[in-house]
């Protein structure tokens, strides 16, 4: 089966209080919806929790590795312990590789942002090494009938350096059946290093990826139009719901800009009330009040994981006609604050990935 489109995954979180876990769950049938897709994160998710008592109702969970959290927080924990939690307790449709951040090699900066060249190179061997380790382990796995895919970890922030990973990647083993790399952003002012530039090489290698950690409108617009223009698979995650209702952000309903008020600050409560918001018809804020929405956790979360979803679903149906998919860009390049500046640098950027012809055609069918 090929499947071609972008889909929203968002970050499980677990929250002690009971009644929050059990309203949270966006992937069970519960008062306000089902969306039946995740990310895992082994230090965000836990590595007790397992699909099958905590996840029964989930069609596809994506399992992250958790390299950053295991170097900078100095967890116990090794490749092959977090393959097994992926593979035999989430039975994740796809896990990704342990990577080792730069920045457990910077000397001379913690700005994981700047790496040296060296520093780089180091990053790259490890992470690879750990990539090769697992993929080897998961032949075992296979045999036992677990059918996870295992996708590989590219870090750089520009096209050059994610080739010069991937070919040190690929070199020895051969191809992954997907990739994922940490979205840029384009707050970055070192204009070398930029999602259009890791965009690109998404394009050439021309297989399933992920991208981790972004999804403002405007990428998840481009994301679309690529996966249908080029055929392929992609998913995306994003923690900021989470974070969105740990900082009192409460998503525009139609995910074009952002509405946020901060919970403890009572001004910006009044701000909130008096302004109110545009009118959402989302099935959770249609069973609240303004107040109630703001003031617990749960609802709040899932607002946003839903306008996010309704988002994805708008972008994944217009963005298939190029005329569309132009106006939106152009919509979306002049509404954000971020792009004003380089709205005609963005425009071209985009235009040339979606429409220029890439140097190797081809690449690995979808798998689905
Ligand atoms: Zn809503």
């Amino acid at each position: 089966m090929t499947e071609t489109g972008t889909r929203y995954l968002p970050v499980s979180i677990t929250f002690k209080r009971p009644e929050w876990r059990q309203a949270m769950h966006w992937y069970k049938n519960n008062p306000y919806f089902y969306y039946p897709y995740i990310f895992a994160s082994p230090f965000v998710t836990g590595m007790n929790k397992t699909r099958d008592v905590d996840f029964p109702e989930a069609e596809w969970i994506t399992a992250d590795s958790g390299g950053f959290q295991i170097s900078k927080l100095g967890k116990k924990v090794s490749c092959l312990d977090v393959l097994e939690w992926q593979v035999t307790k989430i039975k994740a449709n796809v896990a990704f590789t342990v990577d080792v951040p730069a920045y457990a090699y910077q000397s001379e900066t913690d700005n994981l942002k700047y790496y040296p060249e060296k520093d780089f190179n180091k990053y790259m061997e490890v992470s690879n090494a750990n990539a090769w380790t697992a993929a080897s382990k998961l032949e075992e796995y296979k045999n036992e009938g677990y059918k996870t895919q295992l996708w590989a970890v590219i870090q750089g922030g520009n096209y050059t350096d994610m080739m010069k990973w991937y070919n040190h990647l690929t070199k020895t083993y051969g191809e992954f059946p997907g990739y994922t790399f940490p979205m840029w952003s384009s707050f970055n002012p070192a204009p070398q290093q930029d999602w259009l530039s890791q965009l690109r090489f998404a394009k050439e290698i021309g297989t399933n990826f992920h991208f981790l950690g972004k999804c403002e409108p405007l990428l998840v617009a481009v994301f679309a139009k690529m996966s249908h223009k080029f055929k392929k698979f992609y998913t995306y995650d994003t923690s900021s719901a989470a974070m969105g209702l740990m900082m009192g952000k409460f998503h525009d309903p139609y995910f074009l800009s952002s509405l946020s008020y901060t919970k403890k600050n009572v001004e910006d409560q009044v701000k909130f009330d008096m302004q109110g918001h545009p009118p959402c018809d989302c099935p959770v804020c249609t069973k609240h009040t303004n107040y109630e929405m703001i003031n617990n956790y749960y609802p709040l979360l899932l607002h946003n994981v839903y306008v996010r979803k309704r988002w994805n679903d708008y972008v994944n149906v217009l963005t298939q006609d190029d005329e569309c998919f132009d106006d939106l860009v152009n919509k979306l390049l002049r509404m954000q604050p971020v792009y004003q500046k380089n709205k005609e640098i963005y425009k071209e950027g985009i235009n040339n990935l979606i429409y220029e012809e890439t140097k190797k055609s081809g690449g690995i069918e979808a798998f689905f």
